[in-house]
């Protein structure tokens, strides 16, 4: 089977993560409760700083929090693992910016994620990604924003959701621990 991946906050924890480099970059200690309230794929409001601040602040740091050590959701890896072991396919599909791409990819592998470079996707719009996932003909396909997953609806492709705060309206099949997954699939291809 063909099995497609969203990267951030969808295999790797990024937002958490920027979160706490934004703590430490403008000396704000905002409790880790405050994190799980934010209903917004952004951040920035937190921090009481506004879209174009927020979106300065996200800029500025971003090979912080794409390139340091931001870690994996407990269990994606061994599961992305598993699958390659199996013999699926195993595609990522990232809408990082394109000065990145290879950076990230690089990135992913030395995180020990089962990476094939010619199924690496990187540097699409959120909006653009559909055309990957239709060309590739994905059986499976997990992300964390309604904003792609909505564009899925009405394609052949089993789309997951990795649960996030922001995504509680999404109405498909809910991954919340990557534990879960094997079962998830086994629903979908049964
Ligand atoms: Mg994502």
């Amino acid at each position: 089977m063909k099995f497609g991946f969203d990267i951030d906050d969808t295999l790797i924890d990024l937002r958490r993560h920027a979160f706490h480099l934004y703590s430490k970059k403008l000396n704000k200690s905002i409790g880790e409760d405050l994190f799980d309230k934010i209903l917004t794929v952004e951040i920035h409001e937190a921090f009481g700083m506004t879209s174009e601040e927020g979106s300065k602040m996200w800029n500025d740091s971003m090979e912080d929090i794409y390139f340091t050590d931001c870690p994996s959701y407990e269990g994606a890896k061994e599961v992305l693992q598993a699958l390659a072991e199996e013999g699926h396919e195993i595609y990522y599909i990232t809408s990082r910016p394109k000065g990145y791409c290879e950076q990230t990819r690089e990135w992913v592998k030395a995180q020990g994620f089962p990476v094939v470079d010619e199924r690496f996707f990187c540097g699409m719009k959120d909006h653009e990604k559909i055309d990957i996932i239709k060309k590739l003909q994905l059986d499976v396909y997990v992300d964390d924003k309604p904003a792609v997953l909505n564009t899925l609806t009405g394609t052949n492709t089993k789309v997951i959701v990795k649960n996030q705060s922001y995504n509680q309206e999404m109405e498909c099949t809910r991954l919340l621990n990557w534990s879960e997954f094997n079962g998830l699939i086994q629903n979908a291809t049964s």
